[in-house]
């Protein structure tokens, strides 16, 4: 079957990675870069994690991946935890470039085009037209959306899919990042990362990263990710109003007086509050699935397992 994927980042790229074997697979993403909300960014000589800051593994399929990874030297571990003491004892791994390499690796061979926006979906009698931004279409047997649900719901609102709108609506939370270069070291504690709790409704900031100490980037580097109520109460305020109250609430690891740029980065969909059950959301008849970190949980590991298993549901159609 000829399937496109829309959406590079984890889910998307771990499903057309298996698809690949044995499938003409296209994949589709709307941004310049691949990785979504994996989001290494550079900014001058500075390198930031900007969305996920690390992973665990629990699973058998992302267990077998990272030992790849691990050996390729894709991926390594970045620590056991944060604050006092050896943490919790997990393993928490990094791309070894930043998070993106994750989507990087998985991504080599295929075919992925970036800066291709999918606008809409089109039935056709067996299968389905892409409508891409620039109103070129191509033409496929099967689709795997891993877009926020929300979007997914958006794309096939023309079709005669019935994506259920109690997965659509389910909400996903905001996390504002402001990412800050420094002239002199962070004093952000080893080995790099204090975790607060982003879920406390009077917390301004819920993890502190040292890009640099991480081992991701060549000068001070550090990614302010703010709390949960705090980015929703301070989403549409001006980007130097939020760099200002971040940076105040960050006094005790950020001196002012070092910090040489601060760029806001807010991710809109940053994690679905209320992960589905399911997997993946498949539709056989129309031989459409929609998969991300909304169904497997709202982690690189969910979204990891999501992909997999849209591409198993894919492998299950009838290509006739
Ligand atoms: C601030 C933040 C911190 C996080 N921290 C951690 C962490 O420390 N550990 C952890 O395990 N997880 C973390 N996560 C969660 C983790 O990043 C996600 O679970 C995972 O990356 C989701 O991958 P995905 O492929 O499902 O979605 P995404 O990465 O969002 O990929 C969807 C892709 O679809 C593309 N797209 C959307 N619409 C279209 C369209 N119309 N046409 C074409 N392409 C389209 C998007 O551009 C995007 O690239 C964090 C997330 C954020 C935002």
């Amino acid at each position: 079957m000829r399937v496109a994927v829309v959406g590079a980042g984890l889910t998307g790229l771990a499903a057309a990675s298996r698809l690949a074997d044995g499938h003409d697979v296209v994949v589709l993403e709307r941004n310049p870069t691949i990785g979504g909300r994996l989001g290494t960014t550079t900014i001058g000589d500075a390198t930031f994690d900007a969305g996920a800051q690390f992973f665990t593994v629990r699973g058998d399929d992302l267990h077998r991946q990272t030992d790849r990874w691990l050996a390729d030297g894709v991926v390594r571990e970045w620590c056991r935890g944060f604050g006092d003491g050896d943490g919790d004892g997990y393993p928490r791994y990094v791309g070894t470039r930043g998070m993106s390499d994750l989507a990087h690796d998985l991504a080599s061979g295929l075919d992925v085009r970036t800066d291709h926006m999918v606008f809409t979906l089109d039935r056709l009698e067996r299968g389905w037209s892409v409508v891409l931004d620039d109103a070129s279409r191509i033409e496929v047997d099967a689709v795997v959306l891993t877009t926020p649900a929300p979007q997914a719901w958006n794309l096939l609102a023309q079709s005669d899919v019935e994506f259920p709108d109690e997965i659509a609506r389910r909400p996903f939370r905001r996390i504002v990042a402001a990412l800050v270069t420094l002239d002199a070291p962070s004093a952000v504690p080893g080995p790099g990362g204090v975790q607060l709790d982003p879920a406390d409704p009077d917390a301004v900031i819920g993890f502190v990263a040292d890009n640099q100490q991480k081992g991701i980037s060549a000068v001070p580097a550090v990614t302010l990710h703010a709390a949960w109520a705090w980015s929703e109460a301070h989403w549409d305020e001006p980007d130097d109003a939020v760099a200002t109250a971040l940076l105040d609430a960050a006094s005790e690891w950020i001196d002012g007086d070092r910090v040489l740029d601060v760029a806001i980065r807010p991710w809109r969909f940053a994690a679905p509050a209320e992960p589905w059950p399911d997997r993946c959301w498949v539709d056989e008849e129309h031989r459409v699935v929609v998969a991300g970190d909304l169904f497997a949980g709202p982690k690189v590991e969910g979204a990891f397992d999501s992909g997999l298993a849209a591409a198993a549901a894919v492998r299950a159609f009838d290509p006739d």
